[in-house]
């Protein structure tokens, strides 16, 4: 009981606040934080030491690191508040994810019901002030996306889900460099860059950046950290 308590606690707070949570500690059934294996991308990814990464911006979840340990992580498009131009706005976000793909394997799936992240095709909530992950407004003014995430227990396992807002009203790369930057945030990259040539810049820019190489060496590092998600709680 007291596991699902916790569960629900966690899940209420990341949704309202997330900051100075960590200090909220699992139960002693919980699994002690472990690391998993690298997905092979990431394993041989050569990490360029020249340009560094941001790691350090990365926060952990009360859980641990959100990183998957299940692979393909399996993606969900969620149209059902679909109008005009839905899309455009499904070939930016399909591209989004293949570039994602080159790194940590990503699959589309057709079942909400069991897939990892769920992108859904709508503007996120106005009455929330705060980004969840940071406390910070993201992209200036108008809030384009949100990605929050909540703990489930299957087969005793902890395990995570994302669930991304873009919204529908964007241009077509817009679109794009928001789900390439949400979608980092969905694989684990839970805070942001300082130079903005990383996807995972805090603020919207004109020439939108690839995923750039200290993107992929601080999701390397993630990947590398322990953390409960993944592993089974003691019976
Ligand atoms: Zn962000």
């Amino acid at each position: 009981m007291l596991r699902v308590i916790f569960i629900t606690f966690v899940t209420t707070l990341v949704i309202i606040v997330t900051s100075n949570i960590g200090s909220s500690e699992p139960p002693a059934d919980f699994p002690d934080p472990k690391s998993h294996p690298l997905p092979s991308a990431l394993a041989v990814w050569e990490v360029k030491e020249e340009v560094g990464d941001y790691f350090s911006e990365v926060k952990e979840s009360p859980l641990g690191y959100l990183v998957w340990s299940e692979f393909p992580i399996t993606v969900f498009l969620d149209l059902s508040a679909s109008k005009p131009r839905e899309q455009e706005w499904v070939e930016a976000v399909e591209t989004a994810i293949a570039e994602w793909n080159d790194y940590i394997p990503l699959k589309e799936v057709d079942d909400r019901a069991t897939a990892d992240i769920i992108i859904a095709r709508s503007r996120p909530p106005v009455n929330i002030q705060r980004n969840p992950e940071t406390g910070q407004r993201e992209f200036g003014r108008a809030r384009t996306a949100r990605t929050r995430y909540e703990f489930d227990l299957e087969d005793s396992r902890l395990i995570h889900r994302m669930f991304i807002d873009i919204t529908p009203n964007q241009p077509k790369q817009r679109t794009l460099a928001t789900a390439r930057h949400e979608i980092g945030h969905g694989l684990g990259i839970w805070g942001h860059s300082e130079d903005k040539n990383d996807a995972l810049y805090y603020s919207h820019v004109r020439d939108s950046p690839k995923i750039s190489p200290r993107d992929v060496n601080t999701l390397r590092k993630i990947y590398e950290q322990p953390t409960r998600l993944g592993w089974k709680i003691e019976q």
